[in-house]
């Protein structure tokens, strides 16, 4: 089904937009790639402090890896930690050759400089898409490491056959991990974007305009679902936790769902291919880095 920036209004509750379907089919994609290289691709996940929410998706990221035959490294280090120790962590695995990507877990505990810090990572295992090298190939349209979760929000437009080319596509959030490499992935993608964030002036008029709406703000309901244009494509990238212990997005969900043609709910929409994506990142590293270590055709192997 081709959702067009013009269609009409559709009549009626918008469709669902399931990510956990899709990310099914992300992973038996990543299962089938990581049988055919020679040796596992490795996994290095990096968990500074005991923030509980982090704690969490670790345990999630490395349960979804070894279901798909990736190996994990875990290395789960005290709040206290410095960024020289840290800085030296990243450099022994940059070195590891059992490791192909490495995860660090954000937010770092106060004090810690992620950009920073994740210098020391050697480009081709930064499987999150986070250093220079990585975030201005994406901006010049050369993508190799991609964030996951723009990388899952993009997967899930191409999937669910929405229409990029032309389209309004307004992003609210313009973080590093997710707002504004998704802006140049839409761009990249044909869409006109508009990035929008605390100091935006008349974001619901930015809102109005969206065929295709992204929130990554993490507010809870920050987006009135009235705000929504009839038959845009809505995709809620917020989770955020209420005092009663429910998950909800960013945007207000049933009055979005009565005004968009296509709308992720939460859970359930972006979170799994968020996952999804670090596999199939890690996947990517491993292969490039096999590529780079087997001698080049035409060349003679070294003799023992
Ligand atoms: P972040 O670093 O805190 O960025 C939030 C962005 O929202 C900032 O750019 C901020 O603007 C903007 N913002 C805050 N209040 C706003 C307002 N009232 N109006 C307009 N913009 C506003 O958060 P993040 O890491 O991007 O994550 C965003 C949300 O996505 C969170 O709920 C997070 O839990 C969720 N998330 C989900 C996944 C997933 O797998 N589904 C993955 C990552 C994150 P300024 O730049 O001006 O401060």
């Amino acid at each position: 089904m081709s959702l067009a920036p013009s269609d009409p209004a559709p009549r009626g509750p918008a469709r669902i937009l399931d990510g956990r379907a899709i990310a099914q089919t992300v992973r038996a994609e990543v299962a089938a790639a990581v049988r055919d290289l020679a040796q596992p691709p490795g996994l290095a996940v990096v968990l500074v402090g005991e923030d509980p929410a982090s704690q969490i998706y670790v345990k999630s990221k490395a349960r979804a890896c070894h279901e798909v035959g990736i190996a994990t490294f875990d290395h789960r280090l005290p709040a206290t930690t410095s960024a020289a120790g840290l800085r030296e962590l990243l450099e022994q695995l940059s070195r590891d050759p059992r490791v192909h990507g490495v995860l660090v877990q954000l937010p770092l505990p106060a004090g810690l400089d992620a950009t920073a810090i994740l210098t020391a990572l050697d480009p081709r295992k930064d499987v999150d898409g986070l250093l220079a090298e990585n975030v201005g190939r994406l901006w010049l349209g050369q993508p190799r490491f991609v964030p996951c979760t723009p990388l899952g929000v993009m997967r899930l437009i191409r999937e669910s056959g929405v229409a990029t080319a032309g389209a309004q596509a307004i992003v609210v959030g313009r973080s590093n991990l997710v707002g504004r490499p998704l802006g140049g992935l839409l761009l990249s993608a044909d869409a006109t974007v508009t990035l929008c964030h605390s100091r935006t002036r008349e974001l619901q008029e930015h809102v109005r305009a969206a065929d295709i709406l992204v929130a990554a703000v993490g507010r809870p309901h920050a987006i009135p679902g009235a705000w929504v244009k009839p038959g845009a494509v809505v995709i809620d990238v917020g989770i955020n936790r209420l005092p009663g212990g429910s998950i909800v997005g960013d945007i207000e969900f049933e009055p979005a769902r009565e005004r968009a043609a296509a709308i992720t709910p939460v859970p359930g929409g972006v979170g799994p291919l968020t996952i999804a994506m670090l596999l199939a990142n890690t996947v990517l590293a491993a292969r490039l880095l096999a590529r780079e270590s087997a001698p080049a055709a035409g060349t003679k192997a070294a003799q023992p």
